[in-house]
């Protein structure tokens, strides 16, 4: 699958469902309101769009959320996908996880062929994590920590960078992750969604964080990549690689791979712009794959060059009016 920039469209981002047992304050406002049941896929309507970009050479899905591991039947669903992964056609199923349901989920995404996750977790001060996630319990998630680690899932740890938040504990981070032989990414905030609030005074550039963590450790840029947007360091002290996602400060639409999926069937090209096709229609209206595989052509000649978004003192509001919980990051 080639777009009309030649770049080729491997991986496909799926969020499952747009409700969370968090309510971080950089992603969503404190009073959501979720899409009623009927407007979402099911998993049967899920796997069929699934499917049909397996067979057009996707080889890697993500599945994200809102919380991925809430919605119910979660585990059937990811159960159907892995079948694809005993075929060879995907190589690779995860997810991203905010991390509170790995207790009870971990080693059976572990039997379903789930090799590595991302998960969430931004501070390791339990009154800070409560102040961000505003429902969360930082014990529940490193608790489901070490479940993941204890099952032999690889985890990478997410965190985005909160200017006041962040930057008091970044030696601790870079020793939690070395300590438990996680990775790390550090990602900026992308103005996506209203959240009842500025995100100015929150946005803390990578720049800035990298330039902090430099005072006390020892960083050498890698050529090591994961076919994403991070670029990563080394840090000497610890022997293990940290990353960062700096969508804002550096452009990373060249090498886009990606497309994403909603739980209610809009097919975003792009994470930063609006154009979408509705899959859900097209899935609906027939029980032929012939125009589910029509529509991803569409997709394909519609994928824009890139974002768009910015966060300066100029605009305060959100770029786009989409929470990052609809498209899953
Ligand atoms: N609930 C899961 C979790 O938190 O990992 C999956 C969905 S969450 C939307 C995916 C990732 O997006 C998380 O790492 C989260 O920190 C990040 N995120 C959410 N809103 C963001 C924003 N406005 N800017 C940058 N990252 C954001
Ligand atoms: Fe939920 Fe993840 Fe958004 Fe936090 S970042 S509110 S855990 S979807």
């Amino acid at each position: 699958m080639k777009d009309t920039f030649g770049r080729t469209i491997t991986y496909l981002r799926v969020s499952v469902t747009d409700r969370c047992d968090f309510r971080c304050s950089y992603c969503m406002a404190e009073d959501m309101t979720f899409l009623p049941r009927q407007e979402i896929l099911s998993f049967e309507e899920m796997e069929r769009i699934c499917s049909a970009f397996i067979k057009r050479g996707v080889t890697k899905i993500r599945l994200t959320g809102g919380e991925p591991l809430v919605r119910r039947g979660i585990m059937e669903f990811i159960k159907q996908l892995s079948e694809h992964l005993k075929t060879g056609a995907l190589k690779e199923l995860t997810l991203t996880t905010n991390g509170s349901q790995l207790d009870k989920y971990a080693s059976q995404l572990v039997d379903c062929g789930i090799k590595r996750i991302n998960v969430s977790l931004d501070t390791l001060d339990s009154d800070r994590f409560t102040e961000i996630t505003r429902f969360g319990k930082l014990e529940q998630v490193l608790s489901g920590l070490e479940a993941a680690k204890k099952a032999g899932l690889k985890v990478k740890i997410n965190t985005v960078a909160l200017k006041g938040q962040t930057d008091q504990e970044l030696d601790d981070l870079l020793s939690f992750v070395a300590d438990h032989g996680f990775d790390l990414t550090f990602i900026e905030t992308m103005p996506l969604g209203e959240i009842g609030g500025s995100r100015v005074d929150h946005y803390l550039p990578l720049s800035e964080v990298r330039t902090n963590i430099e005072k006390r450790w020892t960083l050498t840029d890698t050529d090591y990549a994961t076919g994403g947007p991070a670029r990563f360091v080394d840090v000497k002290e610890t022997g293990n690689r940290i990353g960062f996602i700096t969508p804002l400060s550096h452009g990373f639409c060249e090498s886009c791979n990606r497309m994403r999926l909603t739980c209610k069937g809009t097919l975003f090209m792009c994470l930063g712009q609006d154009g979408n096709l509705d899959l859900r229609e097209v899935v609906r209206a027939s029980e032929s794959n012939e125009p589910l595989q029509a529509a991803i052509d569409q997709a394909l000649n519609l994928k824009p060059k890139g974002h768009e978004f910015v966060i300066d003192e100029t605009q305060d509001g959100p770029a786009l009016n989409r929470h990052m919980s609809v498209t899953g990051g």
